[in-house]
């Protein structure tokens, strides 16, 4: 799995429990990280390179407890706004280099989705997708083609799957831990506790808790034909 999140965090906070799940059960699982996430971080006082240090020790942190295999950062600056197309090539690049079978991202057409980093990445890596296995796109020798088989969206409205996460919440928390820059400790416990309330209500039958997903073959993701 290929999984591609605006920023440093978005993975773990939208959907920790399932990537616990599957790096358990033997996937193999790639973060890619669109932005530097500068402009959230918090303390005023330490520069830029110090911030990215931060950063990158946090995600790794976190990932080692999920289980992630790999980190690729894209570096684009945060909250400064995206090219879409130049994104959507760079992933393009990326599945054709790892080949994933699933692509995580950001649901881009979340109702109240007001980030333009968390829409333009959604939008960039759907098309990305749908592009990746045509051979005349990108030609290339070295990057051949690949055809994805699902791509799956975090932060949804419109979820088609519930992951039943009971049995990993205490490394799901533990991961959301690592993230410090950005959060102050009230900040931080908000979030624990606002997931922990969601993901109940979301819970599947004999379950404690849930994480939704949207899980869509690419050929939905065009003029909705097709099947
Ligand atoms: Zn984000």
């Amino acid at each position: 799995m290929l999984a591609v999140q605006p920023h440093y965090d978005d993975n773990d906070i939208a959907c920790a429990g399932t990537l616990i799940r599957l790096c358990d059960a033997g996937a193999r699982v790639t973060y890619v990280t669109v932005t530097d996430d500068l402009a959230g971080v918090l303390d005023p006082s330490i520069d830029d390179d110090e911030a990215r240090r931060r950063l990158v020790a946090e995600q790794r942190a976190a990932g080692d407890i999920v289980g992630v295999s790999g980190f690729e950062e894209l570096g684009w600056a945060d909250a400064a706004g995206l090219h879409r197309v130049a994104l959507r090539d760079q992933v393009v690049d990326l599945v054709r280099r790892y080949r994933p079978e699933v692509v995580l991202t950001v649901d881009p057409w979340l109702r109240h989705e007001a980030h333009s980093d968390h829409t333009i990445t959604g939008l960039a890596v759907s098309e990305a997708v749908i592009l990746s296995g045509l051979p005349r796109f990108r030609r290339s020798e070295e990057l051949t083609p690949h055809d994805v088989g699902a791509v799956a969206y975090c932060f949804t409205d419109d979820p088609t799957v519930v992951v039943d996460t009971s049995a990993v919440q205490d490394r799901r928390h533990a991961a959301l831990d690592c993230y410090r820059a950005q959060f102050t400790d009230e900040g931080l416990a908000r979030l624990h506790s606002g997931l922990d309330r969601v993901e109940r209500s979301w819970a599947p039958s004999g379950a404690t808790h849930g994480e939704r997903l949207k899980v869509l073959a690419p050929h939905r993701l065009h003029v909705g034909v097709g099947g």
